[in-house]
């Protein structure tokens, strides 16, 4: 018979979980694996509350696992590593994001792009190679092998800086990979949540020129002045997207709510690319001739491969971008969650594990 997650462990931990769909969390005694030799365990130090954690521990996707316990916006301090462990050393500063394995030898594995390896692992909700349940940061310790842990930068902000290890990546690869880091280039970014305020930051540091799109007015003057974007439109008035047509190079589209895509294709210059990265629960109806009238793609994108989610760190710490947060006590977890069912946050909760996480 399987052990209970309490047991099936040697190393003790302690984290909060959700046991069932009310995705209500509650204090959680489970294990972690004990070191393995290529593995790195560290203390949680911060992690982050990311729009996904609040469909899963709902079972909104529906393949959760109860009990559920999320995070994957985990920054910490290294307090172990394997004999083969080569990156890393007692102390150092370290990051876990959305993955915790994949098969290493696939064609994606070994170009990189772990994230689109069909055996890719969650960091939480997945079956790791053992076979037992992956469970997040929102706990006191975490243990991973080594090529899925990041080296923290020095000047980066472990609380801050956390949120980009899902918001950051997610926004950072598709900008990259489609070309739109070019000086001089016009992107849209869709969206002003956790996503899309990082993606306007990462937008401006590669210099092209940012506009927001949004159904709130509200924030533009947010949009604008505080995160340096260069122009905003109101999704929802027409004559404002009419007059923007056919202006933007790319759009970054974050929302994860159905949504018209329709007048953002509108958007794009010829061969615009639209970029979907928020996961809605529904088909968005995709109208075609827009599309050929133009030669535009429409494409996905989905975190990055740690090759280039160390890489993307690395920038964020050179041109100090972190993302806006609310750093909030552990027991504040149910309350942020229902706020950000009302996106009732600027832009990202962060949980101080370190400080608040008395184990039961
Ligand atoms: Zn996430
Ligand atoms: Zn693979």
């Amino acid at each position: 018979m399987a052990k209970s997650p309490e047991e099936e462990h040697p190393v003790k931990a302690f984290g909060w979980a959700a046991r069932d769909p009310s995705g209500v969390l509650s204090p959680f005694k489970f294990s972690r694996r004990a070191t393995g030799e290529k593995d790195v365990q560290f203390k949680v130090v911060y992690c982050g509350i990311c729009h996904s954690d609040l469909h899963c521990v709902k079972n909104e996707w529906g393949f959760s696992m109860y009990p559920l316990l999320p995070g994957h916006e985990i920054v910490g301090i290294v307090t172990e590593v394997g004999s083969k462990v080569q990156k890393f050393k007692l102390g150092d500063k370290v990051g876990v994001g959305c993955m915790v394995g994949s098969c290493r030898s696939c064609d994606n594995c070994s170009k990189n792009l772990e994230n689109y390896c069909p055996k890719m692992l969650l960091t939480y909700n997945s079956i790791y190679h053992d076979g037992t349940v992956t469970y997040g940061g929102y706990s006191d310790i975490m243990v991973a092998d080594e090529h899925f842990v990041v080296r923290w930068p020095d000047n980066l902000p472990l609380d801050s800086g956390a949120p980009l290890l899902c918001a950051g990546i997610t926004t950072y690869s598709p900008l990259k990979y489609f070309g739109l880091d070019k000086p001089g280039m016009h992107v849209g970014v869709v969206g002003l949540g956790g996503l899309g305020h990082v993606g306007v930051k990462f937008a401006k540091a590669f210099g092209v020129k940012v506009t927001v799109i949004s159904t709130s007015p509200s924030k533009k003057k947010e949009a604008i002045e505080h995160l340096g974007a260069d122009s905003f439109l109101v999704s929802r008035d027409p004559d404002q997207m009419q007059a923007a047509a056919g202006t933007l190079d790319g759009i970054i589209d974050t929302v994860s709510a159905p949504h018209p895509l329709l007048p953002l294709i509108g958007l794009l210059k010829t061969h615009g690319k639209i970029v979907l990265v928020g996961a809605p629960e529904k088909p968005l109806e995709l109208p075609v001739m827009p599309l050929l009238m133009g030669r535009k793609i429409v494409a996905g994108s989905t975190i990055g491969g740690m090759k280039e989610t160390q890489e993307m760190l690395d920038f964020a710490a050179k041109h100090n971008i972190t993302a806006d947060v609310e750093v909030i006590p552990v027991d504040y977890v149910n309350t942020a969650m229902e706020r950000l069912v009302k996106a009732d946050v600027r832009y990202r909760f962060v949980l101080d594990i370190a400080n608040t996480m008395k184990a039961a």
